[in-house]
């Protein structure tokens, strides 16, 4: 079983929504490709005259009601997913003419729209999310590069290899692996993941917890945010916000169960809809699926009380959960559909709400399978290629049902449950890889062909 050397800060990045395999992913290719054309010799550059960008499999599909072009072009831009302004894809300098000019290596380079070229849908590369950046000159290519969207914002490209990393001390491949060496070492498991974390990224603990700190932050703020904004969220839909209204029913309702359901709907819809407007989230593991984890962590902190170095903590143990996910299946809706994005959110959240709450890891583990299994089979369906419907509404569903999972796991008997993380993670992969494309987020099966 391969060991995962993942850091979390690479599962729970910030950047721009509203899909980060049609986002951040496309906005780090762009960069990257920005880099290198700011490394050829001057003499290679003054040949350059046309920069184009093809798009495959569901970023030509619904790479434009998801920001795919304007993504590629900010980073061609030199644009970073992490410190671009929230509003930047909105005010991109296009010339009159709808070209945009974009200097690079000392040279300035026309971008025309018909460079932006939707491609097959349908094509034979290793990923479905592809995409070719192509500069070229008289005397044919300059430079071009053949990338991978790879889900939850992670780029890959033709020869990639898995970067040298810090070999981590307590190696896992899975859960199994994962519970094993806690056992063994003794460890609970943040402090097993801090551990690897340090050696995997480099970096201390106090490096990591500020990191950490930071990410919770961003997502709180993300929720702040949503449950502040009125109006309609960008796109063809017409789709009202809903986090304020259900925010301030909350707020006006009595003490009770349902309340604080209402609340975690409005914390979810509020990440959610930022998402959809393309500001600054969380991925969670994904753009899509960013409302999931924030609205738990804002019930845990306010509702709850729960102290920030307790929730930071359950988070590394989050981490594990998509970590596991990830690299035995995907968090990609364009790979598995829906269930590897908000299916493995709402599992990330269980075991979340579970450690939090101090239950434990065998408890948090069947908090993380139960979530995960009851999302199975789920497509991606978003309907005129929009991240809003069923999205939003699905980030909402996502939290009702982590913290459902959680109260099953605690309330039942450990003994009593049969099926482990691993192996709904594996069904999930199977389900998904059976999935026919259509449901894999090109907008063309489900709701997105019904509505
Ligand atoms: S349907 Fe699910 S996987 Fe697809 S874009 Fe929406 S949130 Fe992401």
């Amino acid at each position: 079983m391969p060991v995962i050397t993942t850091s979390i800060f690479e599962l729970l990045k910030i950047g721009p929504g509203p899909s980060s395999s049609h986002t951040i992913g496309p906005m780090k290719a762009g960069l990257d490709f920005h880099r290198l054309m700011a490394e050829l010799p001057p003499e290679r550059m003054d040949r350059a005259h046309t920069l184009q960008v093809h798009l495959f499999g569901s970023l030509s599909a619904t790479g434009k009601g998801h920001g795919t072009d304007r993504s590629v072009l900010a980073g061609l831009l030199g644009k970073s997913p992490g410190d671009c302004p929230p509003d930047f894809l909105d005010a991109i300098p296009f010339n009159r003419d709808g070209s945009l000019t974009i200097p690079a290596g000392g040279v300035e380079i026309t971008f025309r729209q018909p460079d932006m070229i939707y491609d097959d849908g349908q094509h034979d590369f290793p990923y479905s999310n592809t995409l070719i950046i192509r500069l070229s000159g008289k005397d044919g290519i300059i430079l071009e590069k053949e990338y991978y969207s790879v889900g939850g914002g992670f780029l890959q490209w033709k020869g990639w290899r898995e970067p040298e990393r810090g070999a981590p001390p307590y190696p896992y491949g899975n859960a199994m692996e994962l519970w094993k060496q806690m056992k063994k070492r003794r460890l609970d498991i943040a402090e097993l993941m801090m551990a690897n974390e340090k050696a995997i990224s480099g970096m201390d603990e106090t490096g990591i917890n500020r990191g950490l700190d930071h990410i919770i932050d961003v997502m709180e703020d993300s929720v702040e945010r949503g449950v502040r904004t009125e109006g309609y969220l960008p796109g063809p839909i017409g789709l009202h916000r809903k986090a304020p209204l259900f925010f301030q029913r909350a707020r006006g309702m009595s003490q009770n169960a349902e309340r604080l359901l209402v609340y975690l709907c409005s914390y979810a819809f509020a990440a959610s809809e930022e998402n959809a407007a393309g500001h600054t989230v969380v991925t969670a593991p994904t753009c899509g699926s960013a409302g999931v984890i924030p609205a738990v962590v804002r019930l845990l902190r306010r509702h709850q009380k729960i102290p920030l170095e307790k929730v930071r903590g359950a988070l590394l143990g989050a981490a594990a959960v998509g970590f596991i996910a990830k690299q035995n299946a995907s968090i990609s809706g364009a790979e598995v559909g829906c269930q590897g994005e908000i299916g493995v959110a709402a599992s990330m959240a269980a075991a979340l709400v579970a450690l939090a709450n101090d239950s434990g890891v065998r408890i948090a583990e069947n908090a993380a399978e139960t979530a995960l299994e009851h999302h199975l089979g789920m497509t991606c369906d978003p309907v005129k290629g929009y991240v809003q419907i069923p999205c939003i509404e699905r980030n909402a569903m996502g939290a009702v049902k982590a913290y459902t999972a959680y109260l099953i796991a605690r309330e039942g008997l450990p003994d009593w449950h049969m099926v482990g993380l691993d192996k709904a993670i594996e069904a999930m992969n199977m389900t998904g890889r059976d999935m026919r494309a259509e449901y894999r987020e090109t907008a063309k099966g489900g709701l997105a062909r019904c509505c």
